[in-house]
């Protein structure tokens, strides 16, 4: 069952090889007796997941079933799901039930897919550790010691554990690729407005884009064909059609340009992970890939960008956490001042209130043009240098991130070099790109990840050429020792 592509678990449920009763019930028992180590799980959902296995049963025995339907997931705490708690990582939203669902979880649904529970995250999706949740840390299946990366630190500790075979995760600025990196398993973020955000916990919202970690990159197709498309509901949501994911088996990528950023493999990287993703690079050309390099000048604008626009865009979305409409409230506030000050004191963590105030600063009257505008045009020009890129190559591959997975408490006293986990990232999504990270090999018993972007809705190009070199590797398929 742990090394099953969806496909294989898909097939499996149709040729009744198992139900979905069997195998919701399997994954179940892997969380119920590995999931507390790894804390992936802020709640399990086992009632309700065994009652849409059932469903799921009824559906593949009558007819009618998608090609997802009677599979497992792990959803990530940051999308609303009716009747089930959404908390986000954080206090503010601890007891906060949304009466609806998210569009992502909608469609999940939609499918016959069964939610196993709600996975861990960075408070607020704010975070490359994992360790800023007020449920505590999630630990790296591969060390118990190390961080599984963040924001969708849950997700892909769960899914490298094989918890569950696939999981949902939103990435602003790395929080699918990072954590896919530091865990060794497969994670795409789709092209902004790509996947409809509406009833996903608002961080970032010019940067948020929901998307899917599994073990391998045509897992990772399957469910994003099933969450991608156009929803009115979402302002930014694009009409574009949804080509269709899934290479066929035997796809080739001879002839595909892939470009090397310069900046990607600059003094900073660290030899161990250079080394790796070169033998990556090699795999690819012997695969009929033809490498160039390229540059993208304004890479270095790209945190210190990312971490005004950001927060910018926090503080404006997290003011609604005011302790009148939804989330925490204080106890007796005595007037209004006294409620929105306790209430946010108490519901929000040191790293959302940092941001919140970082945020603040750069937008406040005076200091707007010096921060906010001058980030917006280094924005731009992030932009524009990968629409240069892209003249001379079809995808751009470089590392996910600079680091393996760093110990738990390593970096947690010093933001600017957490912040930094998320060099290989964030342009991509200031760019609005989309990008997959595919394990490539270990350095130092750790995995590490290869990431490759794409244009503009060409995420087919990225599923094409990691089914490609996926078929030829098997660093997807191997997991931590203890969890096999
Ligand atoms: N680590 C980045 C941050 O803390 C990105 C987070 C994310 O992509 N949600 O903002």
């Amino acid at each position: 069952m742990l090394n099953r592509s969806l496909g294989e678990l898909s097939r499996g449920l149709r040729n009744g090889d198992f139900s979905s009763v069997e195998l919701t019930r399997f994954f179940l028992d892997r969380i119920e007796n590995r999931g507390a180590e790894l804390n992936a799980f802020i709640s399990v959902t086992a009632e309700r997941a065994l009652d849409d296995a059932h469903a799921a049963d009824r559906k593949l025995r009558d007819g009618g079933a998608h090609p997802l339907t009677g599979i497992p997931y792990a959803h990530k705490d940051l999308f609303c799901t009716e009747g089930v708690a959404t908390t986000c990582g954080s206090a503010m939203l601890a007891d906060f039930v949304s009466p609806y669902d998210a569009a992502v979880s909608e469609r999940l649904n939609a499918a016959g897919m069964v939610m196993l529970g709600k996975t861990n995250m960075d408070e607020f999706a704010m975070g490359s550790s994992n360790e800023n949740s007020f449920y505590g840390a999630v630990r790296n299946p591969w060390d118990a010691a190390r961080v599984p990366g963040g924001s969708s630190g849950g997700s892909a500790a769960a899914v490298a554990a094989r918890l569950a075979p696939c999981a949902t995760g939103t990435d602003t600025g790395g929080s699918i690729r990072q954590p896919a990196s530091l865990c060794g398993v497969t994670g795409v973020k789709p092209t902004y407005g790509r996947v409809s955000r509406y009833g996903m916990v608002a961080f970032a919202s010019s940067l948020d884009q929901a998307g899917v970690l599994a073990a391998g990159a045509g897992d990772c197709a399957l469910v994003l064909q099933a969450i991608a498309g156009f929803d009115p509901r979402d302002s930014t949501s694009m009409d574009e059609p949804v080509p269709d994911y899934t290479p066929p088996a035997d796809a080739n990528i001879r002839g595909l340009r892939v470009g090397l950023p310069r900046e990607y493999f600059g003094a900073d990287l660290d030899p161990a992970i250079g080394a790796v993703i070169e033998q990556a690079v090699a795999a690819l050309r012997q695969l009929g890939c033809e490498t160039v390099e390229v540059s993208l000048p304004a890479m270095s604008l790209s945190a210190p960008a990312y971490y005004i626009l950001a927060p910018a865009e926090c503080s404006s979305n997290l003011a609604r956490y005011d302790g009148v409409r939804y989330g925490h409230r204080c106890d007796a506030p005595a007037d209004c001042d006294d409620l929105y000050t306790r209430t946010r004191a108490e519901g929000f963590g040191a790293e959302v209130k940092r941001r919140v105030l970082v945020g603040t600063y750069v937008l406040s009257s005076g200091y707007y043009d010096a921060y906010y505008l001058k980030a917006q045009k280094a924005r731009r020009r992030i932009r524009d240098d990968f629409a240069r890129a892209f003249e001379r190559a079809d995808v751009l591959v470089g590392p996910a991130s600079p680091t393996t997975a760093f110990r738990l408490g390593e970096k947690a006293g010093d933001p600017v070099t957490m912040y930094l986990s998320d060099v290989y990232t964030i342009a991509v999504n200031l760019a609005g790109l989309p990008a997959i990270t595919l394990p490539a090999g270990v350095a130092g018993g750790l995995p590490v990840g290869m990431q490759m972007i794409a244009p503009h809705f060409r995420e087919q190009d990225l599923f094409r050429a990691g089914h490609c070199y996926q078929r030829e590797t098997d660093w997807h398929r191997r997991m931590p020792e203890g969890f096999e």
